[in-house]
C-alpha cells in the first residue's frame, strides 16, 4: 500500500541503505508508519532473541556469536507493550514472531496467546527452524498463532547437517507434521538453495511439499551471513530456480495480485505422468534479482528493542532504553514513526559500493 502525500516519486535505482539524505518533514497528518517514498509500513518482524540452535551457513557462523545479555532483550511485557502501541497507534495489520530461533523463548506461548488477545486483533505467525515444534506446535495454535514458516533447506540428513551443521532433520519434519496436524495450515517451507550442495534437490524439495499440503517458498541468498560468503556470482537466482524445476514441473505465474508479499507466486504443473497429482503453488523471493523494495511494508522490531526500517539497514532506533525510562505510548510510537520515515529507498544490493550490514540475519530478525 503506498499513499500519495505529495512526497518524492520512488527513483528508478534504489539509492541504497547506506545513503542518508537529508529528510523533508514528516507531514503531521500521518498516524501510521509512513515512509518519505509513500510507503506504510503494516507488516511487523519481532525478533525474540538472536539465540540459535543451528549455524546455518548462510547466516551464523560455525562457532555461533556472542549472545545479547538476558537484561537488554525484551521482557515479555516489554515485547507485548511495544507490539500494542504498533497495533492499536501504528496501524499494524500482522506480527511475525522470528529470530534466532523463536522457540528458545520458553515464553513464547505467553507473548504469543496476548499479542493474539490485542484489539485489532493481528495476524500472527512464527518463522522458525522448527525444532521442538512437534511438543509445541497445538499449544501455539491454541494461544492463537494463525500460521507458521518452517525452513527447510533439504530432505537428506547429510545435506541437512552440511547446511545447518547440526543433526536435526528428523526434530524438523516432526516439527512440520505437528504444525500441519495443529492446523497450522497451510504450513509454509523456506528454503535457500546453495550452488553444490542442496540446489540439486529443488524438484524434490517442491514435490515433497506439494505431496503434503505445504506451500515452499524457495527465498534467494542474501548477504547477511556472518561468514561473508555471499558472492554474487554464484548465489542461486530466482531464474537459476526456475531452470532448476524445469525439467519436472512448469510454472505458471498465478493469477492473485501480489499484494506486497514477498514472495512470486506460481501454479505448478507436473510435466510427467508419475507426478500428475502434484498439483499447488510454488512462491519464489527474489530480494536480490527482482526486489520488491518499493512496495515494501515491513517494519522491524530487533530482540533488544531496536526498530530497523529495513533488512540492510545500517543504523536502528533503539526503543528499550526510552521504554524503560518511563517514555510515554505517544512518546514510543513518534520514535517509531521517525525511524520509519528514514526509511531507504532499497535495500541498494545492486549498487557497486553496496555494503553489508554488521548484524547478521539471526541478530536482526529474518
Ligand atoms: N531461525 C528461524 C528460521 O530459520 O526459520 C527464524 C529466523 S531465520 C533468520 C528466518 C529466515 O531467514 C529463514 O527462513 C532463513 O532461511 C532466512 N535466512 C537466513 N539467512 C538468510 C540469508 N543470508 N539469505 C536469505 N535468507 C536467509
Ligand atoms: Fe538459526 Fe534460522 Fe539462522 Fe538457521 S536461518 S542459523 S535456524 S536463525
Amino acid at each position: 500500500m503506498t499513499v500519495s502525500l505529495g512526497l518524492p516519486a520512488m527513483p528508478g535505482r534504489a539509492p541504497g541503505a547506506t545513503v542518508d539524505t537529508a529528510l523533508p518533514p514528516r507531514p503531521a497528518e500521518a498516524t501510521g508508519l509512513l515512509d518519505r517514498f509513500g510507503r506504510v509500513a503494516t507488516d511487523l518482524r519481532v525478533s525474540l532473541t538472536d539465540k540459535c540452535n543451528l549455524r546455518c551457513t548462510y547466516c551464523m557462523p560455525a562457532e555461533g556469536l556472542p549472545a545479547l545479555p538476558r537484561d537488554q532483550a525484551l521482557s515479555a511485557d516489554e515485547i507485548v507493550r511495544v507490539v500494542g502501541i504498533a497495533v492499536r497507534d501504528l496501524g499494524v495489520r500482522q506480527v511475525r514472531f522470528t529470530g534466532g530461533e523463536p522457540l528458545l523463548r520458553r515464553d513464547l506461548v505467553e507473548i504469543i496467546s496476548r499479542v493474539a488477545a490485542l484489539e485489532p486483533r493481528p495476524e500472527v505467525s512464527l518463522t522458525t527452524n522448527a525444532i521442538g515444534l512437534a511438543e509445541r506446535a497445538r499449544s501455539l495454535a491454541d494461544a492463537g498463532l494463525d500460521r507458521v514458516n518452517v525452513s527447510l533447506d533439504s530432505l537428506h540428513a547429510a545435506t541437512f547437517m552440511q547446511v545447518t551443521r547440526r543433526p536435526f532433520l528428523d526434530r524438523v519434519l516432526a516439527g512440520v507434521d505437528a504444525a500441519a496436524a495443529a492446523g497450522l495450515t497451510p504450513v509454509k517451507i523456506n528454503a535457500v538453495l546453495l550452488p553444490g550442495v542442496n540446489d540439486h534437490e529443488a524438484p524434490e524439495l517442491l514435490a515433497w511439499a506439494l505431496q503434503n499440503g505445504h506451500e515452499l517458498r524457495f527465498i534467494e541468498q542474501m548477504p547477511l551471513d556472518a561468514d561473508r560468503s555471499w558472492d554474487r556470482a554464484s548465489f542461486i537466482t530466482a531464474r537459476d530456480v526456475r531452470g532448476l524445476l524445469a525439467d519436472r514441473f512448469d510454472l505458471t505465474t498465478a493469477v492473485e495480485p501480489r499484494d506486497g508479499a514477498p514472495a512470486e507466486l506460481f501454479d505448478v504443473h507436473p510435466r510427467h505422468a508419475a507426478d500428475a497429482h502434484l498439483a499447488g503453488r510454488v512462491g519464489i523471493i527474489a530480494s536480490v534479482t527482482e526486489p520488491f523494495c518499493d512496495d515494501c511494508r515491513r517494519t522491524r522490531l530487533t530482540a533488544e528493542g531496536s526498530v530497523r526500517s529495513c533488512l540492510f539497514s545500517h543504523t536502528e532506533t533503539g526503543l528499550r532504553d526510552a521504554l524503560r525510562d518511563g517514555a510515554s505510548d505517544d512518546d514510543l510510537a513518534e520514535l517509531w514513526r521517525g525511524a520509519m520515515w528514514a526509511k531507504p529507498a532499497g535495500h541498494g544490493l545492486a549498487d557497486p559500493d553496496f555494503v553489508q550490514p554488521d548484524r547478521t540475519m539471526s541478530a536482526i530478525g529474518g
